[in-house]
């Protein structure tokens, strides 16, 4: 039984600058290596039993999208379906159809989605979460605003594909106290931006991830994936070393 997890962040997978895009060929690369080391890609509810003590997530990896960009349908996925990975993807949902016109530095403007593509991947088996209607800070709203974006864009994604989403994560990570309240009250589970390995010690609703911003050199993302695979290692070596020094 594996006492922590891995869930991936990603945004956008396109050369425009700054740290919420990825390249292709370095995703390509990190999808690769996760498939060589034995991983496999983890569904939510996967996820979700591990947290409440069912299930394992050893070798498994939960991969995670926030913000609806269309390289998501047009590279990402294409890649991910090379190694029978899929993923989940946090959308803004009232800004469907349009560019990226929230705060990001630099500005970028990149192209989201539309909804009829968000169908048809929700048919191809990728998974969808809810990240607010219009990519606010929740902190910075309340009252029926607040709930138009926490409770309402979920409440799209359930029309829209026919089952409430069991999944949130904050516009930029952004929650205090009552925020995350709110989203406990829709939401079975909700991730974050702290960067940490996930542990069942968490909270449900802050669950940490890995921004995946970090490991675009291979040889990090490697050791990282192998830093658990060689401690085991060693301990299975020096338990082995063990025995035989007792028998002798
Ligand atoms: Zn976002």
């Amino acid at each position: 039984m594996s006492d922590h997890a891995l869930v991936l962040t990603y945004h956008s997978i396109s050369d425009a600058p700054g740290p919420t895009s990825i390249s292709p060929d370095s995703f390509a690369m990190q999808m690769e290596t996760l498939a060589r080391c034995g991983y496999a890609s983890a569904r939510t509810q996967e996820f979700l039993d591990w947290h409440q003590g069912k299930g394992d997530m050893a070798r498994k990896v939960l991969i995670t999208f926030d913000d609806a960009f269309a390289d998501f349908a047009e590279v990402a996925v294409p890649i991910l379906e090379r190694h029978g990975f899929t993923a989940l993807m946090f959308v803004p949902t009232r800004k469907l159809g349009g560019a990226e016109d929230w705060y990001t530095f630099p500005p970028t403007n990149r192209p989201l989605m539309r909804r009829d593509q968000i169908l048809a991947l929700h048919k191809q088996g990728m998974e969808f979460g809810a990240h607010g209607r219009t990519h606010c800070p929740l902190p910075s709203v309340s009252g029926d605003a607040r709930a138009d974006e926490i409770a309402g864009s979920g409440a799209d994604l359930a029309e829209w594909l026919g089952a409430f989403p069991p999944a949130f994560a904050a516009p930029y990570g952004a929650v205090d106290n009552n925020v995350v309240c709110e989203i406990a009250d829709h939401y079975a589970i909700a991730f974050g931006t702290r960067f940490a390995e996930a542990r069942r010690t968490d909270h449900r609703h802050d669950i940490p991830r890995i921004d995946m911003h970090y490991f675009r050199a291979p040889l990090a993302w490697r050791n990282f994936l192998e830093g658990g695979r060689l401690y085991f290692t060693a301990r299975q070596t020096l338990r082995r070393v063990g025995q035989a020094l007792r028998k002798g």
